[in-house]
């Protein structure tokens, strides 16, 4: 049995370790067109920051590694063409000459690419010109490459995603003057705008320039006496133009699914064009899963989405992974549970806000509150804000976001409302979890708890 696993990254990765564990004697072959397999773009950031001070430390495994589990890597090849009947896969090395390998099972893993906005001048200017899109090492190398050789003192950032805020601290710590541009009318539009106004505070408390509501049209090199490279036209809300002069500009505006090798072997596409898949992660195609960034995501509580996150490449891989080998595991679904620091902060998210509980059919509530990290008499507390969705009619509980210092533990508090979640649990019964409490770290009743009899309140009033 000869496994074909095409991406070195998260799902790519992740099925290929997952057929070695299951079986120690599979033939497992990873095609990846880059040289950095297996690396956690996750942690560019902080890369291009300097807290990770050597981009192969954001390897998760290193090649030798890899290898030593028994799988086969095929470096700086890219796979071009799948002959489905003959069970062959077309691919180019970096020489360039071609090689066709035959498999038994084929897991597609080619991830997302960049999204290119409609921006005028866009296409024309490039890293030698200081504008830079991010989501590969060898984005990264041309980010650090412009900082290193051209010691910009000024960024504009095109969208302020997660990607956007990590990347407007990582310039900022680098001594940068960052401003952010974002069409929208908040940052972090993933939170309700009440949770994105306190990230938007902490921004500008580090003195990013963050301009919401700003749809930039066009970029164009500067003209000459300037001592800024790039000029940067953005429309604002009111339709005024907003201009920006800035020696680097970085367009994060979110990612599409890379589909072109599996559409050309006549995989069917879902919603936003990734890969159709079902729970197992087979597509239409015989022999031929997919799992990560290029499929679709079977969500627990909206059904089919794309939500294009590490984890759940990881999770999709390993069942890819799995059933290639001829299991028969399912992916049990995303509640989009994801979590962002921003400077001293942290937001996080998991399940549906309320217009998104809407759209998915349920009568949704939703309150804020506020509580303690620990109990205040003990030095070093923090506030933490909520946002709590439940079902008016079934008081199951449907979302939860939080906001507050990067120390108040919002990724493990956010985690226990998605274990909630994963378990179809009401908002009510989150009270009867036996979670810990000491005085210097939490409250007997944790904040999470608190926040949702605060729901429970307010559903029994209305
Ligand atoms: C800056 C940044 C920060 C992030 N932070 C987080 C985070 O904090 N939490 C989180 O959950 N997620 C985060 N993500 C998202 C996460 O990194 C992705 O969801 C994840 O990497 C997806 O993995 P993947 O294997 O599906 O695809 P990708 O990582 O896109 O990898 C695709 C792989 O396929 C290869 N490939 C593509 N086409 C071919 C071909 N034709 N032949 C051979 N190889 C090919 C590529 O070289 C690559 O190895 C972040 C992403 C970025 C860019």
């Amino acid at each position: 049995m000869h496994l074909v696993m095409i991406g070195g990254s998260d799902a790519g990765i992740s099925a290929a370790l997952r057929a070695r564990d299951l079986d120690p004697g599979a033939d497992v072959t990873v095609v990846v067109a880059d040289a950095y397999p297996n690396f956690s773009i996750c942690g560019i950031p902080y890369y291009v920051s300097g807290e990770v001070t050597h981009w192969r430390n954001l390897a998760h495994r290193t090649a030798a590694d890899l290898e030593a589990t028994g799988m086969a890597l095929r470096l700086d090849t890219t796979a071009r063409r799948i002959d489905v009947g003959g069970r062959k896969l077309l691919v180019t090395a970096a020489d360039g000459t071609e090689e066709l390998i035959g498999y038994d099972k084929l897991v597609i893993g080619t991830g997302a690419v960049s999204a290119r906005p409609p921006i005028s001048g866009l296409d024309a200017l490039g890293p030698a010109d200081g504008v830079h899109l991010l989501h590969s090492m060898g984005d990264t190398f041309s980010v650090m490459r412009t900082l290193e050789h051209s010691a910009p003192a000024s960024a504009v950032i095109i969208g302020a995603g997660y990607i956007g805020l990590e990347m407007a601290e990582a310039l900022t710590a680098r001594g940068l003057s960052v401003t952010q541009m974002e069409q929208l009318g908040e940052v972090l539009p993933t939170v309700d705008p009440e949770l994105g106004a306190l990230v938007h505070a902490e921004l500008a408390a580090h003195r990013v320039e963050v301009l919401t509501g700003t749809t930039v049209r066009q970029l164009s090199r500067a003209s000459a006496g300037g001592a800024a490279r790039l000029r940067v036209d953005a429309t604002a809300a009111g339709g005024e133009t907003i201009s920006r002069m800035a020696d680097m500009v970085l367009v994060v505006t979110g990612v599409r699914p890379d589909t072109e090798l599996a559409a050309s072997a006549g995989a069917a596409l879902g919603v936003r064009g990734a890969i159709a898949v079902d729970r197992g992660m087979r597509t239409n195609v015989p022999d031929v899963f997919a799992a990560g960034d290029c499929v679709i995501t079977h969500h627990r509580l909206a059904g089919e989405t794309y939500l294009p996150l590490g984890t759940t490449a990881h999770k999709q891989g390993r069942v890819a992974g799995e059933n290639a080998l001829g299991g028969n595991r399912e992916f049990a679904g995303s509640l989009g549970t994801q979590v962002v620091k921003i400077f001293d902060q942290a937001a996080a998210r998991t399940g549906l806000r309320d217009h998104e509980a809407v759209a998915a059919g349920f009568d949704p509530v939703t309150t804020s509150f506020e509580a303690d990290d620990h109990k205040a008499y003990y030095p070093g507390s923090h506030r933490i804000t909520m946002r709590v969705t439940g079902d008016r009619a079934t008081g199951r509980l449907l979302g939860m976001q939080l906001f507050g210092h990067r120390h108040a533990e919002i990724a493990k508090r956010i985690d226990i409302a998605a274990t909630a979640l994963f378990h179809a649990m009401t908002v009510d019964a989150v009270s009867d979890l036996d979670l810990s409490y000491t005085p210097p770290l939490g409250s007997p009743w944790e904040a999470v708890q608190m926040g949702t009899q605060a729901w429970t309140r307010l559903a029994r009033s209305g």
